[in-house]
């Protein structure tokens, strides 16, 4: 049994599917010609199926053009001059298969890598790509491909980038465990969005584990168990059962307001990835949506999404929540979230370089594109705009005062825009927390990122299991960064909510009720559990604890004055 931290609750049975590159360590040996060859028709074939049956799954999201490169792949997998080279080194040299496949590969890489023209320079990296997947074929190895998975799968890799829980299929991906990580790294919260139980940060897993072991992956406790006795298999497809029974009868909170005791009303809404997790909101009772991380949209994408692409999407989100307010973040790119089509430059702490609005500032060209299309989409319901990593007053006005120049524009060119779009700031710097009774002057909201807000106060990595004890949301210094925040937009007339993970952290409800948090944004799965805390709760009774918990000294006693309090 191995232990990491529960990202994303719940629990699944099922095989190990490891996603991990194989490593290929090959070697020259004499052989038989005859064998060697036969060999290698055997692993052409499956490379020229593999790459169909590839094209084939992807062809049901990707456009078109995006197809292309596995047409190339197929092309380059039946080309005569390749085969032929590695036959006469296989008959000449009476080497093995794999050997020549190698020799001949690497001497065509070399020739494309140094060709002047750029297209077949870019060329080498399809060659390279097509001849790894012979290679693998030769030695029995397997390359991971998330879309081409078929049957019920626990995923377990080093970690797992955007895009690849972007293309996971959750008819067969059970749940994920990972060896990097923590509760706020971002593999963690598309689990949440996906409804995916995830384990992340268990250290050793990816040794421990092979290809089609069986394992339980305990997302409530935050355990893996490899190869587990039928006892166990058991025991653990009942407490799954129990956590979705659970779940089930939540749902009678689904449509009730949020609202306590003695009738202070918030809102619960949803955090989401992609317009198709509306649906998620929506069936968890969401009143709104409170962050919209766009920059999903632009990691799935082949190069920069083009703004009638961005309009359709913020468009689809605003009617897909009938006239419910929804917040909508523009670009966080940067730190650990990359593009497949823009290399940023290198940097020594990507996490405090050009990140989010930083790198809008710098890249008008795409931020504008970006806010023509959210002002497009805005006549289509309550849209609230914000801007991430928000450090200075300046910032916030630069930013505003390019999301002004465009909505101008577009009225000028007499295209219907919404007439009370929210322009927001997020407050996820300790610097903007302390100056936010100023900002609210300019913003029209805030809404509180925690997980980065709590990285950058405690100057701990959010990416980092050893440091993972600094996530301390609880610790009586972020509840007054929080307790700054909400009465610096309070004071100035102006709504605060929280769209971090702390908002959905069923300790971290009651003292956010009481510091007097208006909205508060969560996974969609959080949404009920929230609701039925919530709504046991007196608001008077929350706002004289949470003025004794910020006169506390530790994150530890803050937690037992909520646990006598609730
Ligand atoms: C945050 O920092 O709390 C936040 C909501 O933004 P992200 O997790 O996408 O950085
Ligand atoms: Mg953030």
């Amino acid at each position: 049994m191995l232990k990491g931290i529960a990202a994303s609750q719940g629990i699944a049975v099922a095989k190990v599917y490891k996603l991990q590159q194989p490593v290929l360590e090959i070697t020259r040996k004499d052989a038989v010609a005859e064998e060697e060859l036969k060999k290698l028709d055997e692993a052409f074939a499956k490379t020229v199926s593999d790459i169909e049956k590839i094209k084939e799954v992807a062809s049901k999201s990707l456009a078109p053009e995006e197809l292309a490169v596995f047409d190339a792949h197929l092309m380059m997998a039946g080309d005569p001059e390749l085969r032929s080279q590695i036959e006469d080194m296989i008959k000449n040299d009476s080497v093995n298969a794999e050997f020549a496949t190698e020799q001949v590969a690497n001497m065509m890489i070399t020739i494309f890598e140094s060709m002047e023209d750029a297209y077949m320079r870019e060329r080498a990296a399809d060659i390279k790509d097509v001849t790894f997947r012979l290679k693998c074929n030769l030695c029995g190895k397997v390359i991971p491909n998330l879309a081409t998975i078929d049957e019920p799968v626990i995923i377990v890799a080093k970690d797992l980038t955007p895009s690849d829980t972007g293309s996971l299929n959750k008819e067969f991906a059970k749940g994920f465990a990972t060896e990097i990580g923590g509760r706020t790294s971002h593999s963690a919260i598309m689990a949440r969005s996906l409804e995916i139980p995830a384990v992340v940060g268990v250290t050793g897993i990816l040794d421990a584990a092979n290809d089609g072991d069986p394992v339980i992956l305990d997302a409530i406790n935050g355990e893996v168990i490899l190869n587990p006795t039928e006892e166990q298999v058991a025991e653990y497809t009942k407490k799954g059962e129990e956590f979705k029974a659970e779940k089930e009868a939540l749902k009678a909170m689904k449509d009730q307001p949020s609202v306590s005791t003695d009738g202070h009303k918030v809102l619960l809404v949803g955090n989401i990835g992609s317009p198709a997790d509306v649906e998620g909101v929506n069936a968890n009772g969401g009143e709104g949506v409170g962050l919209f991380r766009t920059e999903f949209l632009y990691m799935k994408s082949e190069d920069w999404p083009d703004e009638e692409t961005q309009y359709q999407a913020y468009k689809s989100v605003l009617e897909g929540m009938n006239g419910r307010p929804v917040v909508i973040r523009t670009l966080d790119i940067g730190g650990d979230k990359k593009l497949k089509y823009h290399t940023f430059d290198e940097e020594m702490n990507p996490f405090l370089g050009v990140r989010a609005v930083r790198f809008c500032l710098i890249r008008k060209d795409i931020f504008r594109t970006q806010l023509r299309a959210l002002l497009r989409a805005s006549a289509f319901g309550h849209l609230c705009i914000m801007f991430p990593m928000i450090a200075t007053v300046k910032e916030f006005q630069e930013a505003k005062g390019v999301y002004e120049e465009e909505r101008a524009k577009l009225i000028a060119e007499g295209i219907a825009v919404g007439e009370k779009v929210e322009v927001g700031c997020m407050i996820e710097i300790p610097a903007a927390a302390v100056l936010a009774d100023q900002l609210a002057k300019y913003a029209d909201f805030f809404s509180i990122g925690t997980n980065d807000l709590i990285q950058y106060s405690m100057a701990a990595d959010r990416m980092s299991q050893p440091v993972s004890y600094l996530y301390q949301p609880l610790n009586p210094s972020i509840l007054r960064l929080i307790k700054m925040t909400i009465d610096g937009a309070h004071k100035n007339g102006k709504w605060c909510g929280m769209c971090g993970e702390m908002a959905g952290d069923e300790l971290a409800a009651p003292v956010l009720l009481g510091l007097g948090l208006d909205e508060f944004s969560m996974s969609a799965t959080s949404i009920l559990r929230a609701r039925k805390m919530i709504n046991g709760l007196s608001y008077e009774e929350m706002k004289k604890m949470a003025d004794k918990a910020v006169e506390l000294d530790t994150m530890e006693e803050v937690t037992e004055l909520v646990k006598a309090s609730i």
